[in-house]
């Protein structure tokens, strides 16, 4: 046995807020076809490879050294990306960097939420946003989205202003259900909100709908859009999520992050991948062409995808999705079980990937 395995989890003197939790977990298992965690299904291209490799070895000469705690060449990157595929104008002092989008949601959480704060979501929406609220001690307030999973955004937006939330996170395209928030709508629930409105966009690169980026001039202390590397970027292993908001919260944001949370080889990595933006975003249009494939498909069998904006779709209809979710995974097929009754959520892979999943679809029990 390992040393220490006679203790138990209940033996520790954990929080009491913590007992009886469970992380995060969907379960990574080596089957052929995965589409349960929302990647690129499309590896980095062999000069993005290269480049990355290149800049990893170059920073390795340093690494005696911390990183730049700042990150300040990744954050004009990132504010260069951003100022071009949405249009408004921002430099690095509206941008904020971490080791995924998660990580900058509980900086966010840290700093504006915590114990006697509140965080409000529309459910179901992304798990992580309670498990971090969790977390931090901020109380978690779930409000219902419609039965079709669509947001009754003036509904939304009375329900905010009465319970006054600290935080309002607004996940657009939602995950899992897929659907985005038109920017009007979202100026309902900004109006609304006394505190922080986080629009988690994730999936904004698969969406049809504007940024909310066009929003932070008119709302600067109250919005903070977060974004990922970890899906359109087809960068999910190296870690790198970031937000756009006004300089102040950039700066609110310093009180809580651990100094050089950022390693070298993730800032090397990441600028390297950001060369070659170009290619990787040449996947989006691939996988929101497979997607519509997808759903078309879906509905040919009987199906009830759920309209999608992102690269995944959630479906029903299953009289037991667990029982479904398993048969999938006997047909080698690992798509999700998001606890949603009668539903469950797949990635959109590549065509061979999606071929196999819609093959096993006519075979799985409903
Ligand atoms: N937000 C949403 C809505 C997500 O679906 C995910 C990934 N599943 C994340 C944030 C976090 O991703 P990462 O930490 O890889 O940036």
């Amino acid at each position: 046995a390992v040393p220490g395995a006679e203790v138990t989890l209940d033996a520790l003197p954990l929080r009491e807020d913590l007992r009886g939790k469970s992380p995060y977990g969907a379960p990574q298992l080596d089957v052929p076809v995965r589409l349960n965690t929302n990647e690129n299904p499309y590896p980095p291209p062999p000069e993005l490879v290269a480049d990355v490799a290149e800049a990893v070895r170059a920073e390795a000469a340093s690494l005696h050294r911390y990183p730049d705690r700042d990150a300040v060449a990744l954050r004009t990157e990132l504010a260069d990306y951003l100022t071009v595929s949405t249009r408004v104008v921002l430099s690095e002092a509206n941008v904020w960097a971490a080791n995924g989008s998660n990580e900058i949601l509980q900086q966010i959480l840290q700093a504006f939420g915590g114990p006697g704060r509140s965080a409000l979501g529309f459910e179901p929406s992304y798990s992580m946003h309670p498990i971090i609220s969790s977390g931090t001690r901020t109380e978690w307030v779930p409000v219902p989205r419609r039965a079709d999973f669509t947001l009754d955004t003036a509904a939304a937006a009375s329900l905010v202003a009465q319970r006054q939330p600290d935080i309002v996170f607004v996940t657009s395209p939602n995950n899992p259900t897929g659907g985005s928030i038109p920017l009007d709508q979202l100026r309902g629930i900004l109006e609304a909100a006394p505190g922080i409105v986080v629009v988690d966009e994730a999936y904004a690169e698969f969406s049809s709908q504007p940024s909310a980026v066009a929003l932070i001039a008119e709302y600067p202390a109250k919005l903070i859009v977060s974004r990922t590397m970890s899906k359109a970027f087809a960068f999910a292993g190296g870690r790198l999520g970031y937000l756009a908001a006004a300089p102040a919260i950039v700066d609110a944001l310093q009180l809580v992050r651990l100094p050089y949370h950022l390693s070298r080889l993730t800032q090397a990595a990441a600028r390297a991948a950001l060369r070659h933006a170009d290619a990787t975003l040449a996947t989006v249009a691939k996988l929101a062409a497979e997607r519509d494939r997808v759903v078309e498909a879906l509905l040919g069998l009987g199906f009830t995808p759920v309209p999608s904006d992102a690269n995944f779709v959630l479906f029903g209809q299953f009289a037991d999705a667990r029982a479904g979710w398993e048969s999938y995974l006997d047909h080698g097929v690992l798509i999700r079980d998001v606890g949603i009754e009668g539903h469950l959520r797949v990635t959109i892979g590549t065509p061979e990937e999606n071929d196999a999943f819609l093959e096993a679809s006519k075979e799985v029990p409903r």
